[in-house]
């Protein structure tokens, strides 16, 4: 479905544009998600550097151990530079770089492993090495149609995965036990396995945002937030329901339906043209009103692409200017100590006039056996 070939070339030249834009020599990336969003390639980090390297003025180049060379073959207009073993990686790029100014500046992708920098500004003494992430964002966060696809399929395979899971028992099983559940349903949905969560907290687990599943068992009466996601093609799903196992009282309903209320403000203020703290506000201001602001103790979301978390993050600060095709979460949640917790989370793409969800699974609370 994605003619993979003709998007990373087009990424490739826009940015090679804009290094010469902005006056920069060299962009290196390392085995990431940027390097899979500009070549196809996903490598792994190892004492093996694999390095993409850009410069305005020529064709990229792979720099790969020779024996990982047959997984980069092929990639659009990327020359392949080997070394072998007893080899410096360093020294083969050096040598196959285009020439350097003297005093080269080389933007480096975030997730370099220390060892490779400092390994790079030994070869390159007079280099001045800055953060390749305020280029590549400016790519990634502008999602292609076909980027959408993929992102609306994940959301669709998990939004499954969540309506088979709330038709089985949840009281006497622990949260590992659900966690598995849900991982096994979302194999069953053909998603690749996130490489975070599940996350199923239940009862005082529920009030630890980030909770890893324990042997906690559930109960009647808890509540369990469970937050989940996985990817299609690389493209990442996230999503979070609240469930509550046998009848709530009055004050988990009331809680309920002011994060509710404050993830629907939100997703209606993403749209385009307004700053990512705006959606932040429009969410918190329902908490607030409320009287629960200071039980939200999160961002209201992050963006997600080939990463469940990327540019832009919805935080009060931020002044980015939402485009429309920009996708990101919008997940408020209220955490009160030693009770319990809610969130909710879409994925949605701002739109012209409001976000589009990506995730359709209820909002209306459930109650589980
Ligand atoms: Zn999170
Ligand atoms: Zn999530
Ligand atoms: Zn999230």
């Amino acid at each position: 479905m994605v003619t993979a070939l003709t998007e990373t070339a087009g990424r490739l030249q826009r940015i090679r544009d804009m290094l010469e834009e902005e006056e920069l020599d060299l962009l290196l990336v390392s085995p990431s998600a940027d390097l899979r969003y500009l070549t196809g390639h996903r490598g792994h980090p190892s004492e093996r550097p694999t390095l993409l390297a850009v410069q305005p003025d020529r064709a990229p180049l792979i720099l790969v151990a020779g024996f990982e060379a047959p997984g980069v073959s092929g990639l659009a207009g990327t020359d392949i530079v080997t070394y072998g073993d007893a080899e410096s990686p360093y020294a083969a790029l050096a040598g196959a770089l285009g020439r350097l100014p003297s005093s080269a500046t080389v933007a480096i992708s975030d997730q370099t492993w220390a060892g490779v920098l400092l390994a790079l500004q030994a070869t390159f003494p007079d280099a001045t090495f800055v953060p390749a992430s305020p280029l590549l964002r400016r790519l990634r966060m502008h999602k292609s149609p076909q980027e959408l696809a993929l992102l609306r399929e994940a959301g669709r395979r998990a939004d499954a995965a969540f309506e088979r899971l709330v038709q089985g028992p949840f009281a006497g099983r622990t949260e590992r036990e659900i966690a598995s559940r849900i991982d096994e349903l979302l194999r069953g949905e053909g998603i690749e396995q996130a490489e975070w969560g599940p996350i199923v907290g239940s009862g005082p687990n529920a009030t630890s945002p980030h909770h890893s599943s324990t042997e906690r068992e559930i109960r009647e009466g808890d509540a369990v937030v469970l937050d989940f996601g996985g990817a299609v093609e690389g493209y990442q799903a996230d999503i979070t329901r609240t469930v509550h196992v046998g009848d709530p009282g009055e004050e988990f309903r009331l809680v309920y339906d002011v994060v509710r209320r404050a993830q629907e403000a939100g997703v209606k203020a993403a749209r385009a043209g307004v700053a990512a703290q705006q959606v932040d506000r429009a969410a918190r201001e329902i908490i607030q009103a409320a009287g629960y602001g200071e039980f939200f103790t999160h961002r209201t979301g992050h963006g997600i692409g080939l990463e469940d978390h990327e540019e832009p993050y919805i935080v009060e600060g931020s002044s980015l200017m939402l485009e429309a095709g920009m996708t990101f979460s919008v997940e408020p949640g209220i955490y009160l100590p030693d009770q319990f917790g809610v969130r909710i989370e879409d994925i949605v793409v701002a739109g012209d006039d409001e976000g589009v969800r990506l995730n359709h699974a209820d909002h209306d609370l459930i109650v589980v056996r």
